[in-house]
């Protein structure tokens, strides 16, 4: 009865059981945010982890480290002002494709064009799962969603050519079948230096695969086994989803940039000051932009 699973280390037991569906691909998302975040050798006190709201953003309440669950659409603009507070911080930032894209898009791609020093993990289902099932930013074309009846008539975002053209340092996408790769990947873009962007394909069996009968959450895994194709290096631009099709899956861009730290470093030089580094933070001087 004493025996302890590895991961119960990074899990709040008090918060078990947790919400997520039977078969649903958040589990094992959760499994290989935890193993790369135990294997990064980063010690726990220098990272944290920063949600926004759905299913996917339930992830931080269910570590047992520094997590903040965030309102809708604003994980990234929260974890940037973490980073900018205190840049020694390791952030990941972990949400959904509606939460991310949608209403948070915005910050997803300004975050990217500054190539803040983040990870982000998309765990995109393809629709708003947590609040009924509706069309969102991901959802392909044709595809059955509460909100879409008869097949959705919008184009959808492609996370990743949306993430390289926006300007990420790294960008790649598994499938939650792929956990080892999956778990690598995400240790990569844990330690890269800028704003990384690692997707997840995952099922959402009670709402999105039951809508287009797609089976059960073993079926939608069998189906990424036979439709899922490693293809590393692909052009962002030629990796987009489309329904029924086969899933392009692999590690996209690996460039070096910048970060938005390095730039202003490099343009305010001595007078610019990290309060934190002061022995007394009171007594900071910030410099007047006339300086
Ligand atoms: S609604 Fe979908 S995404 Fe949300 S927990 Fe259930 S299966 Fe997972």
């Amino acid at each position: 009865m004493n025996e302890r699973h590895p991961m119960d280390q990074l899990l709040r037991e008090d918060r078990i059981p947790h919400i997520w569906c039977s078969g649903c691909g958040l589990g094992t998302c959760l499994a290989a945010l935890i193993s790369s975040i135990q294997e990064s050798g980063i010690p726990l006190d220098k990272m944290c982890v920063v949600s926004g709201i759905g299913c996917t953003g339930r992830v931080a309440g269910y570590l047992k480290m520094d997590s903040f669950h965030t309102t809708h659409g604003r994980a990234i603009p929260f974890a940037a002002g973490l980073h900018l507070a205190n840049p020694s911080l390791k952030i990941i930032v972990v949400s959904g494709d509606g939460d991310l894209i949608a209403i948070g898009g915005n910050h997803f791609i300004h975050a990217a064009r500054r190539n803040l020093d983040m990870t982000v993990v998309c765990v995109n289902n393809f629709n708003y799962g947590m609040t009924g099932g509706q069309g969102g930013p991901t959802t392909p074309l044709g595809s059955r969603t509460t909100t879409t009846p008869y097949g959705n008539y919008e184009f959808p975002f492609s996370i990743p050519y949306l993430a390289a053209a926006s300007g990420a340092s790294y960008v790649a996408r598994w499938t939650a079948l792929d956990t080892r790769r999956l778990t690598k990947s995400l240790g990569e873009a844990i330690h890269k230096r800028g704003f990384s962007v690692v997707e997840i394909i995952s099922p959402c069996p009670t709402l999105f695969n039951r809508l287009n009968k797609q089976g059960t959450g073993l079926d939608v895994l069998r189906s990424y086994q036979q439709n899922s194709v490693i293809q590393h290096g692909a052009d962002p631009a030629k990796v987009a989803i489309e329904k029924d099709g086969k899933i392009i899956v692999g590690k996209f861009v690996d460039i070096e940039r910048p970060t938005f730290l390095d730039l202003v470093k490099e343009r305010l030089g001595d007078k610019f000051k990290i309060p934190w580094e002061k022995p007394d933070p009171v007594h900071v001087t910030v410099p007047s932009a006339d300086e």
